[in-house]
């Protein structure tokens, strides 16, 4: 009899762990294609400490779910579908906030959002959705893979992405099972591998200085770059940098020369990061050669990636005076309504060597104490700045 009670209660235990194991994926796409998972559930509870439930990194302090993020903003606006993990009831939507958010703020919390009662007291929170985006109101029922709203940005989040998170009655639960999973239970139908492996998953090149939030907006690549274009700018969004690794990237030109080499070593272990650099264009300089030039992405020591573009060399061109500004001999003339503080001077290398300071009622600033040469002089404020090439000859 006692024998019996046992076996009783085992199929029982199996059987209520095995129905637990229902959930599939909460974003439609391919893994590791579509989408990435960035950040799981942090099992450390101790301040300032974190372990992912395999005992890695993949999270941040104190984080309570899984972040499913898609790769830009652009892709954001062609909507990627968040869709119900599991049958279920919807139990409250939050809909209607801003959802362009760059920048983390706990304040934030979940920001748009869908809560679902997936039965066997299991409850899903679909996080940080596109404004307006959810399918579904509170009482509606849901199939699994039904599709309930849109991945985005709003509450606290600073890149477009779905957070989700799972609770077992009141108690917070990671879907994943790990060496490091507290609960020791798992979630999914089938749960996704625990991926370390380094990617570069998505790369461009620009005729401008990128900044991390013109990168985040997924910039329209360009293969022609001009001499009216100050700089190219060459970025790449990486998954699974580690501390140690470097970054190369080699500029080269119509006849294989190499025109300009720069190496990176990566300080912290990232795993989902975005990455660039830019030179001056060569178009500049008297010894560049129009046409098909190349950059070459190399990852500790292996190429991975190249990127062709034409580059339009014409020399002797004067630029546009920007902002009004104009050189008179040796001597930079601002108009009376210039608008910024400063004006840089960059040498042909790209090194400043010289920094003015607009004072009012100066309208002439003289750069006689500059070698002769060509240099730089760059207006405006950052991200917008335009640069005007000028020339210095002392007799
Ligand atoms: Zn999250």
């Amino acid at each position: 009899m006692k024998q019996f009670i046992v076996l009783i209660l085992l199929a029982f235990l199996f059987g209520n762990a095995n129905a637990q194991k229902k959930l599939i994926l909460p974003v439609l796409g391919k893994i590791n294609s579509d989408y990435w998972m960035v950040n799981f559930m942090d099992e450390d509870t101790t301040p300032v400490k974190i372990k992912d439930y395999q005992c890695g990194n993949y999270t941040y302090d104190g984080h309570e779910g899984t972040d499913f993020v898609i790769r830009s903003f652009a892709k954001m606006d062609s909507g990627v579908y968040v869709v119900a993990a599991c049958d279920g009831v919807v139990f409250k939507v939050v809909d209607g906030l801003y959802d362009r958010n760059k920048i983390s703020d706990k304040n934030k919390k979940l920001g748009n959002y869908i809560a679902i009662d997936h039965g066997d007291s299991l409850y899903a929170y679909y996080a940080h959705l596109r404004k307006f985006s959810a399918f579904v109101k509170s009482g509606d029922s849901v199939k699994k893979g039904q599709k309930i709203g849109l991945v985005g940005s709003s509450g606290n989040s600073s890149d477009p992405h779905l957070h989700f998170e799972l609770y077992l009655g009141q108690k917070l639960v990671n879907p994943f099972v790990g060496n490091c999973n507290r609960t020791k239970a798992g979630f999914f139908e089938i749960q996704p591998n625990y991926d370390t492996m380094f990617r570069c998953i998505y790369q461009g090149l620009l005729n401008f200085e990128p900044t991390l939030d013109t990168i985040r907006e997924e910039p329209k690549p360009k293969d022609i770059i001009n001499y009216q274009d100050s700089f190219i700018g060459y970025w790449c969004q990486l998954i699974s940098v580690k501390q140690g690794d470097s970054s190369t990237i080699s500029w080269i030109d119509p006849n294989g020369y190499l025109w300009a080499r720069y190496s990176y070593v990566h300080s912290t272990d990232l795993r989902f990061s975005y990455w660039w650099t830019f030179i001056q264009n060569p178009a500049y300089n008297q010894n560049a050669k129009s046409g098909a030039w190349r950059v070459e992405y190399a990852f500790n020591g292996v190429k991975i990636r190249e990127l062709s573009f034409q580059l339009n060399a014409k020399q002797g061109v004067k630029r546009l005076e920007k902002y009004g500004v104009y050189m008179k001999s040796n001597t930079i003339v601002i108009p009376k309504h210039y608008a910024f503080n400063s004006i840089n001077v960059f040498n042909i290398s790209g090194i400043l060597v010289k920094q003015i300071a607009i004072e009012n009622n100066i309208y002439s600033y003289s750069l006689n104490m500059l070698h002769n040469g060509v240099y730089f002089l760059q207006m405006g404020a950052e991200g917008k700045f335009e640069y005007l090439k000028i020339c210095i000859v002392n007799e």
